[in-house]
């Protein structure tokens, strides 16, 4: 018998879908389904992961409310899925966090702002912080110390990622085929044209249950924005260490440019994805767990924003503060790694790395 309530009525709705069988075609979540007869407790996190909460297996459901079977899908999974990041995060004494997340995450990025401004003001040349440094970030933190910190938090959340994610694997892996290279690249595929946030063809139900793609398109500027920033920091490290180039760089140059694209695609993506959240059928999601949906997508726009800013604005006496302020949203982004929206990206990878794996055991027929 399933340990929580969530588990309960998930498994209680795979039962009746796998019944009924007919949005097999919509997701990879019911072809999944299809395999089992009966439902572990690995298996419904795995299904729940594997939803792509796209919504469009509820308005069509002969057995949603009112009828007495009471089927939605879209929210039991949604739910098991954010129970899922509680149940396997490290360490564990932190589970509470995905509890009003949006305060948690809300009082990191202002405690982390206000140590960096601190820390600036204690810390720096205040000739530096109050005028104009032609650019030059290292007058007010040495490379050294910038690497030192931020390599220091990204390699927390990397160990926290690690614990975490080997927990949730072994549950949603147990007795399952052999997932191989091949299903890794399939996986990989399916994540980056984000295959199943496509409604099974017509999009994500939206307003009025009326499907649309934006959802996937804004999604798409998320990822992809968040994948250019990442590249324009690793051009940057090969740059200062391989090259020798200290920054500032050129508007036109590549950290630069790669840096601004990303920026911008994380200025539009979850500007975006918050206007569409506003405006999605309540019914579809986790409402007690929408705080931690915001509070992501608001940390990737204030970095973004404060990135953007920071640049245009690097010639100018305000660098030293904008530059206090990037960095702790920063730091908070990256300490919030682990426990917050993001791990929704790696769980689900993992899933569809298993459902890949399915597929190729030979036991599936899509
Ligand atoms: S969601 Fe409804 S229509 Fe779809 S498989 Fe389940 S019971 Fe059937
Ligand atoms: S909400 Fe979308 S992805 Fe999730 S089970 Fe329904 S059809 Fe599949």
């Amino acid at each position: 018998m399933p340990a929580t309530e969530n588990l309960r009525e998930a498994e209680r709705l795979m039962t009746i879908c796998n019944a009924c069988r007919y949005c097999e075609g919509l997701c990879a979540v019911f072809p999944a389904m299809e395999l089992r007869r009966i439902f572990g407790q690995g298996d419904l996190v795995y299904l729940a992961n594997l939803c792509h909460q796209c919504g469009a297996c509820l308005p069509d459901c002969q057995y949603s409310p009112p009828h007495q079977f009471d089927v939605n899908v879209p929210a039991a999974l949604a739910k098991l899925r954010n129970d899922s990041y509680e149940r396997y995060i490290w360490p564990q004494a932190l589970a509470g966090v995905f509890e009003r997340n949006g305060l948690w995450v809300s009082l990191l990025c202002a405690a982390s702002v206000a140590v960096f401004v601190a820390g600036f003001v204690a810390f720096a040349d205040p000739a530096a912080l109050w005028s104009a440094q032609a650019g030059d970030f290292y007058r007010l933190m040495p490379h050294g110390a910038m690497i030192g910190l931020f390599g220091a938090a990204a390699l927390y959340a990397i160990a926290a990622f690690v614990f975490s994610l080997r927990a949730y694997w072994r549950d949603i892996h147990a007795g399952a085929p052999r997932a191989g290279l091949l299903a890794l690249l399939r996986a990989l595929h399916d994540s980056f044209t984000l295959r199943y946030l496509g409604g099974g063809g017509e999009g994500c139900m939206s307003e009025n249950e009326r499907p649309s793609g934006l959802r996937r398109v804004y999604h798409h500027f998320t990822f992809y924005g968040f994948l250019l920033c990442f590249a324009a920091t690793s051009v940057a490290t090969i740059y200062h260490y391989w090259y020798g180039f200290r920054a500032p760089y050129p508007l036109v140059s590549l950290p630069v440019l790669l840096g601004t694209l990303g920026g911008l695609a994380l200025l539009i993506g979850p500007a975006g994805l918050f206007v569409l959240s506003q405006k999605r059928d309540p019914k579809l999601t986790d409402r007690a767990r929408r705080g931690m949906d915001t509070a992501f997508i608001a940390m990737l726009f204030l970095t973004s924003l404060t990135g953007l800013l920071l640049l245009i604005l690097r010639d100018s006496a305000t660098m030293g503060m904008l530059l206090s302020v990037h960095l702790g949203v920063v730091m908070a982004l990256f300490l919030s790694f682990p426990y917050g929206k993001f791990v929704h990206a790696l769980y689900r990878f993992l899933a569809l790395v298993q459902y890949a794996g399915e597929r190729r055991g030979g036991t599936f027929v899509e």
